[in-house]
């Protein structure tokens, strides 16, 4: 299931028929769902969640596909579950000037840095097909990474192996 319906994201992308569909949506809620769906899951693997607002974005009103923008944090927040094991996962923003910066942190496995770039490439993972102890297809990042494109925003990441990650992501503030 998942592999189709990310095959068939990859190719919608790829020949622009991905519709974009433009609301306003209140930061502050959108990110507190979030929080209270994956409640559950967290608890069940003794994880904390936290959820941080800087520089008041808890006041950010955006436009912009409310459910592209859930696509995305459902691909990191469900990554940053898979590779951690203890400690915590922290979602959040920080308000720019003119766009808003959205991350998800975990403690969790971590990423060697000569990979920081290719992870966002198609089916490319850092595991040993063979030697995988961890489930994926190695597309939700490159359809996450397309989509914040689209909505032209852009996304990268900081981490160290062993010591956890931190996937940010921006997106324009005016419509
Ligand atoms: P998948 O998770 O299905 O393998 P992704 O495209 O989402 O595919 O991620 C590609 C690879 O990037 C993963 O296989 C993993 O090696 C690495 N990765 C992504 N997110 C994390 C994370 N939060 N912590 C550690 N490694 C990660």
């Amino acid at each position: 299931m998942t592999i189709t319906s990310d095959i068939m994201d990859i190719s919608k992308l790829e020949s622009s028929e991905f519709k974009i569909l433009k609301k306003q949506i209140k930061v502050k809620t959108f990110l507190s769902s979030l929080v209270e769906q994956y409640s559950f899951q967290i608890k069940a693997k003794d994880l904390e969640f936290n959820l941080t607002f800087t520089e008041n974005c808890d006041t950010v009103t955006l436009f912009t596909d409310e459910d592209r923008l859930r696509q995305i944090f459902i691909n990191l927040i469900g990554n940053a579950l898979k590779f951690t094991s203890n400690g915590n996962i922290e979602i959040g923003c920080t308000k720019k000037n003119n766009s808003i910066e959205f991350y998800v942190k975990d403690s969790g496995i971590g990423i060697p840095a000569e990979y920081h770039d290719k992870i966002f490439d198609r089916f490319r993972q850092v595991e040993d097909a063979n030697t995988r102890k961890y489930g994926g297809n190695g597309l939700g990042l490159a359809i996450t990474k397309s989509l914040i494109e689209l909505m032209d925003g852009k996304i990268w990441v900081e981490s160290e192996f062993g010591k956890g990650s931190t996937f940010y992501f921006s997106l324009p503030l005016t419509p």
